[in-house]
């Protein structure tokens, strides 16, 4: 499929736009939001990444009539045996909070408050579809370990990006410049990943 130039991103996630239209300009697609072409977000009801990922990336497909890309994503916490996992965006809400970025952190300092066993791990995995229904969805996946903080640290980044601290560089992700994140983060492990998938397969 050497055709492909325009693929829409299935998010309306601005700091993942942001990151993955950069991670994949080396490539020579156009990275399309959906948000850009009206179309509204898909529901997400399953229990793992990847299930939650080809959901969105069908969505998008289905609206738009093009090649799409997903990524879900979230944390998981060694001490809540892997969880919040792919609820992580709602994380929040279970504790009463309204749903952001800022309160979803504040509620895990919280619920961390008494616990020593501070790792956790950052995942994203990314779908491509070539249309709604393509039998073999291009799947990538990444992970990045690290230790969540007690206080918040660093202005860079979005969602948990402040209490992720990465031991080997001494630094939060928010502390990162964006090629410091890119260059180490689950997003950016998973994209090299997914370009060279789309490479080999898509634009041969
Ligand atoms: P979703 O995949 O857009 O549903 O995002 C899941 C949750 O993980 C949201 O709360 C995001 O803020 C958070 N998240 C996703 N990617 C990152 C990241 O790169 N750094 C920090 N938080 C992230």
């Amino acid at each position: 499929m050497s055709t492909v130039t325009r693929i829409v991103l299935a998010s309306h996630n601005q700091g993942k736009l942001h990151e993955l239209q950069a991670m994949f300009a080396p490539l020579g697609v156009q990275l399309i939001a959906q948000s850009e072409l009206d179309i509204p977000e898909a529901p997400e009801p399953f229990h793992t990444f990847v299930e939650n990922a080809l959901a969105k990336a069908r969505h998008a497909s289905r609206y738009s009539g093009l090649p799409a890309l997903a990524d879900d994503a979230g944390l998981c916490v060694d001490a809540f045996e892997g969880l919040p996992g792919v609820q992580t965006a709602f994380y929040c809400t279970q504790f009463g909070y309204t749903k952001s970025d800022d309160n979803n952190r504040r509620a895990l300092l919280e619920q961390m408050q008494n616990i020593t066993d501070r790792k956790a791990a950052l995942v994203s995995t990314l779908v491509a579809l070539r249309h709604t229904d393509d039998p073999e969805p291009l799947i990538a996946s990444g992970r990045a370990e690290g230790e969540i903080t007690r206080e918040l640290r660093g202005a860079n980044g979005f969602g948990f990006d402040p209490v992720m601290f990465i031991p080997e560089l001494n630094l939060t992700f928010a502390e990162m410049t964006d090629e410091e994140k890119n260059q180490r983060s689950h997003r950016g492990q998973a994209a090299r990943l997914m370009r060279e998938l789309m490479q080999q397969r898509w634009l041969k």
